[in-house]
């Protein structure tokens, strides 16, 4: 009986099968870990998931967060749920032991999170904010700082926050205007409003420790003249006891579409001229301090909608099974005719196929984003290392964007199948797709993601990553073509890695020509195109993993030459069942989408400017 949050085979699948992630534990770095390990890691998780996390979502959303005499309350069944997450110490599990964490591959952590996600995304956000404030402290901060902050934040004594956006300054984070006054000690008088903030103020820690993105009085306008400081809500003495409340107060929580279970909120930082900050790392380097966690940031985000996803479909797979409409379409007239489970109508199974394939898809596409971190981290030879390094640069917009946008649309399937009542409360899909949609906004909009990986990613090292990722899809187009059952979809991912090689080739040669417009102009159609073809490859692989599995359980059940037997097999056997869903999976996707990727690739290469060229009137709004 599945947990009707995430599909823990297809976890595991990908893990132990397809990624093969064992071959880690062979690094001293992670010599801790083994499959029995991660079984019960998994085990954990998922009761984590289901009876601690999970009860939390109706209330979130119903509840939400209330501002109440300068505190923001969160809901009472939080503080409960909370202790005993962070009492695990999940969020920060991936951390280096030295640094307060678990040193969990990054890999098997963010599998575990998007159980944590998909039970509800918007409470766990509050841990997972926090690691990720302590990360900066980690990589950044002096040895007292550490002591002094890090430590509470992984084991959630203490929550996090990141403080970016201003009203004037969201994806242009240069514009902000949060000042830093030096003081005679050394610290910063802080002073200015951020908007947006997640997690922004709560009552579930005693205290907050914002990082605090700002400028320097006389420093220059723009990203380079911008510092990062430590900002705790409450001060904290020498002795790491709480001293005074320090001038930070949340004005407002935002009014939003759905998230509601995450307090975002408007902060103001030094209303009243008492807010001091401590410099983190060097003066003028916050944007590169920044930078440095966004590929991180960007992998939860890709996570957040995968794992909204994930939910959406399992619920949906339920409803489909257990929903009775309608009598199966006949050309003959039958007597009597008696409705069915919805699952059996054509409509439904393409729309369960559909989400089936992407979801698989941006889960294999998450998952190997966050492998490319643990890869970078065993490498020995520094051309390894760069290679993964380099791997995860190239992906880490694609996972952001690709995975959020699908996730959206996996969700608003998911409505689709649940008919009118997905449309109602009681059931959960309508909270899904509310969550789910800022994972396409925040840590930077899905628009830049595309520019990100136009303008940087693509040509970086001039495109080395980019062959080398077109050559692992490659290998396995040839290894496709030594399996009967898949010859033909392997010369349809041949041809969309070659319209997609030839298209990569032309925004080049736009950008190099001048006519850098075009490529920009197109970044985001090109990214989902790179999208598709990844999801292609990955399922791919996961068919031919899964197609010599069935091979030998054929043979030793004796149907090797009965495809009726083969599929009547799948009804006693779940391997079985599982194996053939991946395959047709991969079918699905390679015969239906892939194809798509010449006619796509080909509009972009017509390098139609009418977009660029319209004049802005003729846009409208008055007419
Ligand atoms: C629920 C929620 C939680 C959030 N949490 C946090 C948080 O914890 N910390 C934090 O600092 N921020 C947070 N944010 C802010 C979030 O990161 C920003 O909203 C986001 O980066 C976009 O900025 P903006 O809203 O100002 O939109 P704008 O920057 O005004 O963008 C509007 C549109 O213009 C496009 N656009 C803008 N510039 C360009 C460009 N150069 N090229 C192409 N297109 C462009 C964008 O893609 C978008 O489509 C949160 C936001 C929300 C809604």
């Amino acid at each position: 009986m599945g947990n009707l949050l995430v599909n823990i085979r297809d976890q595991k699948f990908l893990l132990y099968e397809q990624f093969n992630i064992e071959s880690l534990f062979k690094e001293s770095k992670f010599e801790e870990y083994s499959k029995e390990v991660m079984d019960n890691v998994f085990n954990e998780a998922e009761k984590m998931a289901v009876r601690v996390i999970a009860p939390t979502r109706k209330a979130g959303d119903k509840e939400g967060c209330t501002l109440k005499d300068g505190q923001v309350f969160v809901p009472d069944c939080y503080h409960d749920a909370s202790k005993k997450f962070s009492e695990a110490g999940w969020s920060s599990a991936c951390a280096d032991p030295e640094a307060g964490g678990q040193g969990m591959p990054n890999v098997l952590h963010k599998a575990c999170c998007e159980l944590f996600g998909s039970a509800h995304y918007a409470f766990s956000l509050y841990q997972f904010a926090s690691s990720g404030a302590a990360n900066l402290i980690e990589n950044y901060g002096t040895e007292t700082q550490k002591v002094k902050y890090m430590y509470n934040m992984r084991s959630y004594k203490w929550g996090g926050t990141q403080c970016m956006t201003e009203s004037n300054a969201g994806s242009d984070v240069g514009a902000l205007s949060t000042t830093a006054k030096r003081l005679p000690d050394g610290k910063f008088s802080i002073s200015g409003t951020k908007i947006f903030i997640s997690e922004g103020d709560h009552n579930l820690t005693p205290n907050i420790i914002h990082t605090v993105l700002a400028r320097i009085e006389g420093d220059p306008q723009g990203t380079k003249g911008l510092s990062m400081f430590i900002v705790p809500k409450i001060r904290v003495n020498e002795d790491g006891s709480l001293g005074e409340p320090n001038d930070v107060k949340p004005l407002k929580v935002e009014e939003k579409m759905g998230f509601h279970g995450n307090g975002t909120c408007i902060l103001s930082f030094g209303e009243e001229g008492n807010c001091i900050g401590e410099l983190l790392g060097e003066e003028r380097a916050g944007i590169k301090i920044m930078f440095g966690l966004i590929n991180e940031q960007r992998l939860y985000s890709a996570l957040h909608g995968l794992s909204h996803a994930s939910g959406a479909y399992e619920q949906s797979v339920k409803y489909a099974k257990e929903r009775i409409q309608s009598a199966l379409v006949s050309k003959k007239p039958i007597p009597n005719p008696k409705p069915v489970p919805i699952i059996q109508h054509p409509d439904v199974r393409y729309t369960l196929t559909w989400m089936k394939s992407y979801l698989e898809g941006i889960r294999a596409l998450t998952y190997l984003t966050a492998l490319c971190t643990d890869m970078t981290a065993v490498s020995k030879q520094e051309k390894e290392r760069a290679k993964w390094n380099g791997l995860l640069d190239l992906l880490t917009p694609v996972c952001k964007a690709f995975s959020s946008d699908r996730a959206m649309e996996i969700c608003s399937a998911a409505m689709d199948i649940h008919g009118g009542y997905g449309y109602m409360s009681e059931y959960p899909i309508e909270q899904y797709l509310r969550d789910a949609k800022i994972a396409c906004i925040y840590e930077g909009t899905n628009g830049i993601q595309a520019f990100d990986l136009v303008w940087r990613k693509m040509d970086r090292n001039e495109g080395e990553y980019m062959r080398i990722l077109l050559g692992f899809i490659e290998d396995t187009i040839k290894t496709s073509k030594n399996i009967e059952k898949l010859k033909a979809f392997g010369s349809y991912l041949q041809d969309a890695t070659l319209e997609f090689t030839q298209l990569t080739e032309q925004m080049r040669k736009w950008k190099n020509e001048n006519d850098y417009i075009i490529p920009i102009l197109y970044a985001k159609p090109y990214l989902t195109i790179f999208g598709d073809l990844i999801v292609g490859w990955l399922l791919m692989q996961a068919a031919e993993i899964a197609i010599n599995k069935l091979n030998v359980i054929y043979a030793e059940a004796g149907v090797e030459k009965a495809e009726m037997k083969q599929m009547e097999l799948a009804k006693e056997r779940t391997d079985v069942a599982f194996y053939q869903g991946k395959v047709a999976s991969a079918m699905f996707f390679i015969s239906n989408v892939l194809p798509t990727v010449k006619t796509r690739c080909e509009s972009i290469m017509r390098g139609d400017k009418s977009a660029i060229n319209l004049n802005e009137e003729s846009f409208g709004y008055w007419f």
